[in-house]
């Protein structure tokens, strides 16, 4: 009972020993972890040392060593009641190291170094924090990185523009860039053998990438702004080249205009009469061609200029043009041969058809109303006919026209006569 008693008394007192063994760990871990320390064996040592009463009890001052050592559950207890509290103090997070902690020291049996089983477990869990939070923060530079990688080469993707060959070339060297820096990331993966050594390789992958991305970047940003000015300049010249063109058509077209068209009138003038004249004659061999000739000449015409002006003169002239062209069908040929003389073709038309026409001509412009100052100007033509012949070259049937026109002239004006007309005069005469 005795024996008992002081055994029980024995191990009190080396329960509380080693409660106060335990504290005085709590102590100086909770003093490092403020003071972020990095605990070591020897600072948990000479801390613990530090305190005399923990001196004392180490080094067996009224309790010898035995005792402890014959009470290993003892000192089983004192560490998992320091293992308690040290998951008081541990992120939740961190748990399941000091429960492993825990069960290492419940599997074992007897633990003889009372110093050395406390550096294992905070290390432990220092370096797991440490590496956490480390891990933490390359894993989150790393997934920024990427994504910023990504959020380039989106941009970059969106920004992709036509087709061009060179562009395409750049391109495929490129992919074959961005694939061969992709084909190393893999391997590095597959190489790492940590994460740090991993991260590594990633970050020089992407940093080449990035640069990749980075050249192609500007190299197609100076190639499609140089496309686009070259492409700018082009239109530009295109444009000017288009307008320069179109100005020559357009002289062109003047100068050609011009060269067969009388000014005042828009009639045509006497080149393009004697250019229709020369194309008719050579048609004139076919029997099927009939065409005739009026030869119309303004009567009195000097009196006009004489009396109004040349001013008005010029508009009596564009006048009779204008009345020409509305009276005669858009297949005749009108022209102003000279002066206020104008000679008109007449073509699928004979003489009787043709002195009709002409008769109509006169008729027309006799009837209409040419004025200046609410004065009625007279305007009226004599008017010449002759029909085209087999035989008949440039001057035979304007010959023949004109000596008509003198006829209707000499006849009292404002008259057509033909060169039947002149015909039956002659041989009236001469009998
Ligand atoms: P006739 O009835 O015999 O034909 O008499 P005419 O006065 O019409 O004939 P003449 O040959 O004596 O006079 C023609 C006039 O036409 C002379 C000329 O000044 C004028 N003339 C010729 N060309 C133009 C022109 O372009 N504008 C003007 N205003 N007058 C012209
Ligand atoms: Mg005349
Ligand atoms: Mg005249």
């Amino acid at each position: 009972m005795t024996h008992t008693n002081t055994k029980e008394a024995d191990v009190m007192d080396a329960h509380e020993k080693a409660s106060r063994i335990a504290l005085e760990i709590i102590n100086i871990l909770k003093q490092s972890s403020q003071e972020k320390k990095r605990l070591t064996v020897d600072l948990l040592a000479s801390s613990m040392l530090a305190e005399n009463s923990i001196r004392d009890i180490l080094s067996g001052n009224g309790r010898p060593d035995h005792h402890i050592q014959q009470e290993p559950d003892l000192l089983k207890r004192m560490i998992t009641n320091i293992i308690g509290k040290l998951a008081d103090l541990t992120p939740p997070t961190n748990i399941e190291i000091i429960d492993a902690i825990k069960d290492n020291i419940n599997k074992k049996d007897y633990i003889d170094d009372s110093a050395e089983w406390i550096n294992e477990p905070i290390k432990a869990i220092r370096d797991y924090q440490t590496s956490l939070t480390d891990k933490n923060k390359e894993l989150e530079d790393f997934i920024q990185l990427t994504t910023q990688y990504l959020e380039d080469t989106e941009i970059h993707l969106a920004k992709e523009q036509s087709s061009q060959k060179q562009r395409f070339q750049d391109d495929r060297q490129f992919e074959k860039d961005l694939s061969s820096n992709v084909n190393m990331i893999k391997d590095g993966v597959d190489s790492s053998e940590d994460f740090s050594n991993f991260k590594m390789t990633v970050m020089n992958k992407i940093e080449n990438i990035n640069q990749g991305i980075k050249k192609k970047k500007e190299h197609d940003i100076r190639i499609a702004k140089e496309a686009e000015e070259a492409l700018a300049e082009m239109s530009k010249r295109m444009n000017q080249i288009k307008s320069e063109a179109d100005e020559i058509q357009k002289r062109s077209d003047e100068i050609e205009y011009d060269a067969v068209h009388d000014k005042l009138t828009g009639l045509y003038n006497r080149r393009a009469y004697d250019q229709r004249m020369k194309e008719l004659l050579t048609t004139l061999e076919d029997d099927d061609v009939v065409a005739s000739l009026l030869i119309c000449d303004i009567d009195y015409f000097k009196k006009i200029n004489d009396t109004y002006g040349h001013k008005i003169g010029d508009l009596a002239l564009k006048k009779l043009g204008a009345l020409l062209t509305e009276r005669l069908r858009t297949i005749d040929f009108i022209s102003r041969f000279g002066g206020e003389e104008f000679a008109i073709i007449l073509y699928d038309t004979d003489l009787d058809g043709a002195v009709k026409a002409g008769d109509g001509i006169r008729a027309y412009i006799d009837k209409s109303v040419f004025s200046y100052r609410d004065e009625k100007i007279p305007l009226t033509i004599s008017v010449g006919v002759s029909s085209f012949q087999k035989g008949d070259d440039s001057s035979t049937a304007f010959e023949r026209a004109d000596k008509a026109l003198y006829l209707a002239k000499s006849s009292g004006r404002n008259q057509v006569k033909s060169e039947n007309d002149v015909l039956h005069k002659d041989s009236a005469n001469t009998v």
